[in-house]
């Protein structure tokens, strides 16, 4: 989806986004959608809108795959890359959007949707909030099955020592 920056017009670009795509170490299980506008500002490109996909991940407790949707808000400043150059006037502004560049006349629109949703993946990936996780000892899926190891041994030790500490 290459958008061709002179043939920008001056009322912007409304996008339809509905692409099936790989996004790197994302799984992605569905056409990633949404809308994106695309407007030039000067010598800068201004990318907002919001896309959506569905992808598979892997639990971070239990290791069992499960399916979420990932919402990506887009708020992307695009800039062009001879502002880099040491005779730029490029400064970065703490209140800016995301920043990136383009070089040339043609920006790629998917690579920044590959790219936000890379950077948009959960931090804590969980199958529910309320995933037990695997049994550290015995691999049991404590999800389904109850174990019998006592996962309390090492902390009641731990109260023995505390006791004799306080003793002293
Ligand atoms: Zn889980
Ligand atoms: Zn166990």
């Amino acid at each position: 989806m290459k958008i061709v920056i002179s043939d920008i017009p001056d009322e912007g670009l409304e996008l339809e986004i509905d692409e099936a795509l790989s996004a790197g170490t994302v799984k992605l299980i569905s056409p990633v959608k949404g809308n994106l506008s695309v407007k030039k500002v000067g010598q800068e490109l201004i990318i907002q809108g919001e896309i959506t996909a569905k992808a598979e991940f892997e639990c971070s407790r239990c290791l069992k795959s499960y399916t979420d949707e990932i919402c990506v808000p887009v708020g992307v400043t695009y800039h062009p890359l001879e502002e880099l150059k040491p005779e730029g006037k490029y400064e970065v502004k703490e209140d800016e959007l995301d920043t990136d560049f383009y070089a040339g006349d043609e920006f790629d629109l998917l690579e920044l949707i590959k790219e936000q949703i890379v950077l948009n993946v959960p931090m804590k990936l969980l199958c529910s909030e309320a995933c037990k996780g695997i049994c550290p000892k015995c691999g049991t899926d404590l999800n389904i099955n109850k174990c019998n190891c006592s996962l309390t041994e090492v902390d009641s030790r731990l109260e023995i020592l505390k006791d004799l500490l306080r003793r002293e």
